[in-house]
């Protein structure tokens, strides 16, 4: 089993930035703990970067697609004032939304309100997100806590924290692979 993970933002992108937090900091430790436990159950993983660097999106998609996973998630997290984790998955269903509720049943157990599973289309009635529309196997988009809410962002305030929310995406993605866990 392969699984591609995509670490948002990263380099001269920060992706949002509130209380003293820089989202694509907060993404990669999310994303490490996550291959951590996926390779730990023998699932080869590729992530989009692995250190503080640029990391375009269409880049990580052309990177998805040459690797061929299983699945493919990409980790970010939210700004705009909400509370709570949300996963966005292709409008057609399948594989992605089961992916999608999976992740969100493991977040909901470390503590974390759930959103739900999402889906969003752009003005041509296609996925409006390019990792969900563009990449060839089925992919979610991982919104895991907003940076701009203070009492949201205490569910990822310390390195533990931030590895028990990847741990649990994991969780979500060896389920959907059918793994034991
Ligand atoms: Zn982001």
């Amino acid at each position: 089993m392969k699984v591609f993970i995509g670490v948002g933002h990263g380099g001269s992108d920060p992706g949002a930035v509130a209380n003293d937090v820089k989202e694509k900091e907060l993404n990669l430790d999310i994303a490490k703990a996550c291959r951590d436990v996926l390779k730990s159950y023998g699932v080869s993983v590729k992530m989009s970067r692995t250190k503080d660097e640029n990391d375009a999106v269409s880049e990580e998609i052309k990177e998805c697609n040459a690797y061929s996973p299983d699945l493919a998630v990409d980790i970010h997290n939210n700004a705009g004032g909400g509370d709570g984790a949300e996963v966005y998955y292709h409008y057609g269903g399948g594989t992605g939304k089961v992916l999608a509720n999976n992740i969100l049943a493991e977040i909901v157990k470390i503590g974390q309100n759930s959103r739900g599973a999402k889906i969003r289309k752009n003005s041509k009635g296609k996925d409006y997100y390019g990792f969900i529309r563009q990449t060839s196997c089925p992919a979610v988009i991982v919104e895991c806590a907003f940076v701009d809410n203070a009492g949201d962002l205490k569910i990822l305030s310390s390195k533990a924290k931030r590895k028990k929310m990847g741990q649990a995406i994991a969780k979500g993605i060896l389920t959907t692979l059918g793994a034991e866990i």
